[in-house]
């Protein structure tokens, strides 16, 4: 686990952008730091803790109607601007589709139905090589 951006101040922000906000508040020899000399519970200006976002953290938005309008999306730092992590959305296997269409039918099946259009497109994916 790597700690690759935090947040604080209601957004993202890149480790050196950090360090130099919080550069006065570091203890010397403060066993309290993490790996990049971050006081750990130091506050923003907000009085919110700074947490720090790891790159096994889920922080991109991941409704599938989102992903279809978005297939990449980026984390940004809000005071430099440079993308931290960057998150392609990879194209389901045909096994993965139909994961979700058994989900999708099982929903249907316990009176969900808000995810059978999308299934419905699955299965028309899945189908089309063979309609040549
Ligand atoms: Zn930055």
């Amino acid at each position: 686990m790597r700690t690759i951006a935090y947040t604080y101040d209601a957004d993202y922000h890149c480790i050196k952008c950090t360090v130099k906000q919080f550069q006065q508040s570091f203890g010397m020899w403060s066993l309290d730091v993490d790996e990049h000399g971050v006081l750990h519970e130091i506050e923003d200006s907000e009085g919110n803790f700074v947490h720090p976002v790891f790159d096994t953290d889920e922080w991109q938005e991941l409704d599938n109607g989102f992903l279809e309008e978005n297939p990449i999306q980026y984390m940004v730092c809000g005071d430099c601007h440079e993308i931290i992590d960057t998150y392609e959305t990879k194209e389901m296997t045909p096994y993965e589709k139909l994961e979700w269409i058994h989900c999708a039918i099982q929903e249907a099946l316990n009176g969900n139905l808000g995810e059978l259009p999308r299934a419905l497109e699955m299965v028309e994916d899945i189908r089309e090589p063979y309609l040549k």
